[in-house]
């Protein structure tokens, strides 16, 4: 295929490098637009060729089963454009292919604060609305401006702002009525600047060289999640800047989830469910150490529970049956911790061939070499099917299982 452009349309093209779990799977057919104008030339002749196509950004959050029997489009558009408001903020924009971490380490460099806790997510800024990727306190759809994308089927170019974006937990408009149906052209967020006294920007280190640049809408520095904050606590760090942030996430999530360049994996391979306060008391009658936090977001559509035929709530089928008449809801849900039920259910450092469950992290499953996306794919469901019947809880993947 021509595309008048720079674009190569390559065949048979592996892709066990472009996905963190490592799967050897082939593309049929493989393009990788390396700028927006390339992404919007491919969305005509997506109109001429009616190939399945799926989109990828860093291929950090797909579990490939299969070969892919059509196009595969890797976002490679690279950007990054600023604007002051004139009132203590920068609306900063970053085209899809933008690397996340490498764009969070733009912005805290130039001295703008909000997505700090975000750092070392893998992936690419395009994809960051799709999850409304969420890490120490922070989901990205709170700091995140407006989205511009493409709609797949008519190359018709449009915006949505924030609100529109629907953000939920680990959800958007783009996980609901624009699944595979629109691309992420690029990103807007809106963020703090900082005064720092320290000239380099690359150079914070230190509690005290950072003050917030007073503006109407400041960002607040969110230190309050457990983790973090005792981190900054080892660190000695009582007024940490945007940077020390920073670093303590790095600190934490390098000893805590596995590297995908040593071990093959996709970060968390369930979302923590989210379910009634009613079936929250049941549940911690039953297992008083149930951990569970008021859930903010996403909380309605992505309650965990399942109901069973009889229409019971899944809780009182399961062991140690809680009668629903125990429950009283009051309309306030819980997030409950994956990581927390699976290792209740023995699977924290389970491995079989090559498919295993992390040891240091339940909740993310991993390819210790040559797994298969299908051994990986049955793991979970094991994992599910004994959570379900010990808590009567449904786990939902929060990866993108590509069949
Ligand atoms: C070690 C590790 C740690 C992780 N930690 C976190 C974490 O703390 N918090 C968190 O939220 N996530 C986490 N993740 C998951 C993942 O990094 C994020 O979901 C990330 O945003 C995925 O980006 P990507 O570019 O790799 O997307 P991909 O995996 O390439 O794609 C994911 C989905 O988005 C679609 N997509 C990608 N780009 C676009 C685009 N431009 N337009 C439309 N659709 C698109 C794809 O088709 C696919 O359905 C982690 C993953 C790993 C491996």
């Amino acid at each position: 295929m021509n595309f008048s452009t720079d674009m190569h349309l390559d065949q048979n093209y592996p892709l066990k490098a472009l996905n963190t779990f490592g799967m050897d799977v082939y593309a049929r057919y493989f393009v990788e637009p390396g700028c927006r104008d390339e992404i919007l030339t491919l969305m005509n002749y997506r109109h001429m060729v009616r190939l399945p196509v799926l989109f990828l950004g860093g291929g950090s959050n797909v579990l490939l089963v299969n070969d892919f029997g059509g196009l595969v489009v890797k976002i490679s558009s690279k950007g990054i454009d600023y604007r002051e408001t004139g009132t203590g903020e920068v609306l900063v924009t970053a085209q899809a292919g933008e690397i996340w971490d490498d764009f969070v380490g733009y912005c805290i460099g130039q001295g703008w604060a909000g997505l700090e806790n975000l750092s070392l997510i893998p992936g690419t800024a395009g994809a960051a609305p799709i999850q409304n990727i969420g890490a120490y306190g922070v989901e990205a759809g709170e700091l995140i401006e407006r989205v511009s994308a493409v709609e797949i089927k008519t190359g018709r170019e449009f915006i949505l702002t924030r609100s529109e974006c629907r953000f939920g937990y680990r959800d958007s408009i783009f996980k609901q009525e624009l699944r595979d149906r629109a691309i992420v052209l690029d990103v807007t967020f809106r963020l703090a600047k900082f005064r720092h006294n320290n000239p380099s920007p690359d150079k914070y280190d230190g509690g005290h060289d950072c003050v917030a640049d007073p503006g109407p809408s400041a960002v607040k520095l969110r230190v309050d999640y457990g983790d973090l904050k005792r981190e900054l606590q080892a660190m000695g760090i009582a007024d940490p800047s945007p940077a020390n942030i920073r670093d303590a996430v790095v600190r934490i999530r390098s000893r805590k989830l596995p590297d995908p360049a040593l071990l093959g994996n996709a970060g968390s391979f369930f979302r923590n469910p989210v379910i009634s306060d009613g079936v929250y008391e049941a549940l911690r009658k039953m297992y008083p150490a149930v951990p569970g936090y008021p859930a903010f977001s996403g909380s309605a559509s992505h309650s965990g529970e399942r109901t069973t035929e009889s229409g019971k709530s899944a809780v009182s089928i399961a062991e140690n049956s809680v009668s629903e008449n125990e429950s009283s809801d009051s309309g306030r849900n819980y997030k409950i911790p994956a990581a927390w039920l699976i290792e209740q259910c023995g699977w924290k450092g389970y491995r079989c061939g090559d498919a295993g469950v992390y040891p240091n992290q339940p909740l993310v499953l991993v390819n210790y070499g040559k797994a298969s996306g299908r051994e990986i794919v049955d793991l979970a469901h094991q994992i599910s099917e004994s959570v379900f019947t010990k808590f009567g809880i449904v786990l939902e993947s929060e990866v993108n299982v590509i069949e």
